[in-house]
């Protein structure tokens, strides 16, 4: 990251953990693995997330993040659904094989797990630093990044398109950033604006997500779906909002008939 966006790189205490249970109660490491017939995936098509299609149904998106990892054509290296709208069966982000993880299939300039850090930033209501339209100099909505003409491709030399789309901005463009093109060794960061949009998509519309408890083998979260009560927020000692569960520190959940309980993870 440049020293003059060093200020505005976040921590985005945004944390994902494998499921330790499936929709159906049971252990699992989060993971499953389905064979199929179909040589690749569309993402028109959209069939990877349907067993009917080839591919493997999603786990509700209310509690899970689905990632469908699988060869998809046309030279497309993943694909994601915003949060707005109807989200439903086929919610998540898919991503080609060889853009994913760090080992195995996985192939450079994409090989740093970066298509799915780029596609979860859509999930989360992110968009291209370029604009979502096909207009260039588009707006992402983002007030700390900079205005950009369009996507960068490869790992240019900082800085690059200084003053494009009319500005007087000598910094150029935030060609580092998650949510442009770039090769993964060279995307490093979200801005704190980046952080902000994708914090108010988790509370508007995905926050049933920060309600479970299914990583670290409990089931408990079930109990909390069964009841007429739903859990407004998490609350440290505090009383600062939690996103992230942490082990043996007590915790405050506060539900929408007014009670509160004290939790703790211990393991
Ligand atoms: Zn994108």
């Amino acid at each position: 990251t440049p020293n003059v966006w060093q200020s505005i790189a976040a921590d985005c205490e945004i944390e994902f953990c494998l499921a330790s249970t499936d929709p159906n109660g049971s252990s699992t490491n989060g993971i499953t693995r389905t064979q199929t017939t179909i040589n690749s995936f569309s993402m028109q098509g959209d069939s990877v997330k349907f067993n009917s299609g080839g591919g493997k149904d999603a786990w509700p998106n209310n509690n899970y993040l689905n990632i469908w990892v699988c060869s998809l054509n046309s030279q497309i290296l993943g694909y994601a659904t915003p949060p707005f709208g109807s989200i439903g069966s086929n919610d998540g982000v898919v991503i080609d094989y060889s853009n994913f993880g760090t080992f195995g299939t996985v192939q450079s300039p994409f090989n740093k797990g970066r298509t799915t850090t780029h596609e979860v930033g859509h999930w989360l209501n992110l968009e291209h630093l370029w604009g979502s339209g096909i207009v260039s100099c588009g707006n992402d909505n983002v007030n700390d990044t900079p205005k950009q003409e369009e996507e960068n491709y490869g790992c240019p030399a900082f800085p690059h398109n200084e003053n494009s789309c009319s500005t007087t901005n000598t910094n150029g463009d935030m060609f580092m950033n998650y949510m442009d093109y770039t090769n993964d060794a060279c995307m490093n960061f979200f801005t704190n604006g980046q952080k902000t949009r994708m914090i108010a998509a988790i509370n508007q519309y995905r926050s049933l997500l920060l309600n479970h408890n299914l990583c670290n083998g409990s089931t408990n979260t079930i109990e909390i779906e069964d009841s007429n009560k739903r859990l407004l927020r998490i609350v440290d000692v505090l009383g600062r909002r939690v996103y992230k569960i942490r082990k043996k520190i007590p915790m405050f959940y506060i539900y929408n008939d007014g009670t509160v309980e004290k939790r703790m993870v211990l393991e």
